[in-house]
């Protein structure tokens, strides 16, 4: 239809690219869509707040909702257009969409199952049903708009690797091009969830990163044990007691495999609670041979 719309009857040279969010866009989600401007010749931001995902003791009625500011954003990053459906449009399975939902679990309607591989390490294991929530919302998404290429960051680093891995197993006619972690000066990581935090809390959370960054520091200097590794940041992480990290795991970033040695390359990735707000962040260290 887009391609019809906008393009007349020459479809050959239109590159669509689409950006899958949950909306409360921040410089994160604008650097994906400033790629996606860059090599697409028509760019589609979806908001949708996925209530698949969530866990029935997680955030979905909290989860900002911003969408007149969102577009406003997404006006003036250039953006061609939104796709913003509604829950009962999206999943007309869903029942009480509102109520946030053990869908995940209990799907009446078909699923996409991601392998346990992969969704029984990092956060699928405090986050049962959420990567299987995220496969299916994104099949039916790229089903829908279609795009020659989809754009997602590296912060979700277990999501790139499953969506990257359903893609190919599904052959699913698209590319996924995944997008480095923009984050603030003190170097905590741009987040919808960062609205949570009150300035204290923000500047505590900074410890994240920082753990990170000590540990790519050993690697660097030539540290291959991930327990070494692992270690160095659950010591960073612990000089700041309000943080309690869910995990601290270092696996293969493609397959998700936990690693013993990092080889050549390695996803070290965090999960921390900071009073009630649930905060992510993760680094790939790169053997540089
Ligand atoms: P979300 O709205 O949180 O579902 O995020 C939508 C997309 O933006 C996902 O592909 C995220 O990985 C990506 N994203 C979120 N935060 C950042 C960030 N700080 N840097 C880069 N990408 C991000």
């Amino acid at each position: 239809y887009l391609r019809r719309c906008r393009f007349g009857q020459s479809t050959q040279d239109v590159a669509i690219g689409l950006v899958p969010t949950m909306g409360a866009l921040h410089i994160g989600h604008l650097s994906l869509i400033e790629r996606a401007r860059q090599e697409n010749n028509f760019v589609i931001v979806s908001i949708f707040v996925n209530p698949l995902q969530f866990g029935p003791n997680e955030d979905f009625q909290q989860y900002p909702r911003q969408l007149d500011r969102d577009r406003q954003l997404c006006q003036q990053a250039g953006v061609d257009a939104i796709f913003a459906p509604a829950a009962e449009e999206a999943i007309p399975d869903l029942g009480n969409a509102s109520s946030g939902s053990s869908m995940s679990r209990d799907a009446p309607s078909t699923a996409v199952v991601p392998p346990e591989s992969m969704t029984s390490v990092l956060c699928g294991r405090f986050r049962p049903g959420h990567f299987q929530g995220v496969a299916t919302i994104v099949t039916k998404l790229l089903n829908l708009v279609q795009p020659n290429r989809a754009y997602f960051g590296q912060k979700d680093a277990q999501q790139l690797a499953i969506i990257r891995r359903l893609v190919a197993d599904l052959n699913l006619p698209v590319e996924i091009v995944g997008c480095p972690i923009l984050r603030e000066a003190s170097g905590l990581a741009y987040s919808s969830r960062n609205q949570y935090l009150t300035p204290e809390q923000k500047s505590l959370a900074a410890v994240l990163s920082h753990s990170l960054l000590q540990a790519e520091k050993l690697f660097k200097a030539g540290e291959r044990l991930s327990a070494s590794l692992i270690a160095a940041v659950e010591a960073e992480l612990a000089t700041v007691p309000a943080i309690m990290p869910e995990y601290v795991e270092l696996v293969h970033p493609n397959t998700l495999i936990p690693l013993e040695n990092v080889e050549e390359v390695g996803l070290l990735a965090i999960a921390a609670r900071l009073g009630a707000t649930r905060l992510i962040d993760n680094v790939l260290l790169k053997n540089r041979k």
